[in-house]
């Protein structure tokens, strides 16, 4: 079993360096530096039960440190999948509690939706997670300023592997690889075959045109740390809904 890779105290000092001012941005996040030669892969909608586990062995044998957004309703079922993600060095980010469109909720149901998975992620594994990424990439101003009142950084993405519907593995890996540059935020999801089988090929090409594959905790070391969930929070619910079925959205 290799190690995840570790990036060079140079690039470490060049990433600071370009990302030192990131608290100054209000809007999302697409993309990192790009003067530093690093991209992150980042897998959405997770933990699963049976593929996570996988994508973790996968991407350990890869040496890869990748970016996991979690959905916190799935992260109270399978607890055991957050630890190993966060001992392996992956980084840990909230995708919210139920995977709702958070444009369509009231500030208090938006809050609960932030919170709570931030909560849970924070109570299985002892890490805060400093990021988010709004289910189906749909946010606007008024969402988004509830986000950053609990001091979450919202991540999008400048490329995607359109991997919600089944694709040729070989022909994904090729768009995913071509359309990367510096500072790339490459979006995937961790429950499909064709990923998992695009994911060797995706990284390969990705080294050969010399990218560090890193996370988010790699590619943004000066992101502000958020703010403790719940407490300051004017939710009435202390525990959290019922666990619903996620209805994933592309
Ligand atoms: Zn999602």
């Amino acid at each position: 079993m290799s190690l995840p890779s570790r990036l060079t105290p140079f690039l470490a000092a060049l990433l600071l360096c370009f990302t030192s001012g990131l608290e100054a941005d209000p809007g999302p996040i697409y993309s990192g530096p790009k003067g530093v030669p690093v991209v992150a892969l980042t897998f959405d909608d997770g933990p699963r039960q049976f593929t996570t586990p996988r994508l973790i062995a996968l991407l350990d044998e890869l040496s890869v440190r990748g970016t996991f957004f979690i959905v916190g309703a799935q992260a109270v079922q399978f607890p055991g999948i957050l630890e190993d993600l966060v001992s392996k060095g992956h980084t840990v980010a909230n995708h919210s509690w139920s995977h709702r469109n958070i444009t369509q909720l009231d500030r208090e149901t938006l809050l609960e939706e932030l919170t709570f998975c931030s909560q849970a992620i924070e109570t299985i594994t002892g890490v805060r997670p400093r990021f988010f990424r709004p289910p189906g990439g749909k946010w606007d101003r008024r969402s988004l300023a509830v986000v950053q009142e609990l001091g979450l950084t919202t991540v999008l993405w400048d490329v995607t592997g359109r991997d919600m519907v089944q694709r040729a593995p070989r022909q994904m890996a090729a768009s995913v690889v071509k359309a990367a540059g510096p500072g790339s935020i490459i979006l995937l999801h961790g429950g499909m075959e064709w990923t998992m089988e695009a994911l060797p090929m995706i990284v390969e090409g990705l080294r050969a045109r010399g990218f560090h594959l890193v996370s988010l905790d790699q590619m943004f070391p000066s992101a502000k740390e958020a703010a403790v969930p719940l407490r300051n929070v004017p939710v009435e619910r202390t525990s959290p809904p019922p666990v619903r079925p996620v209805k994933v959205v592309p």
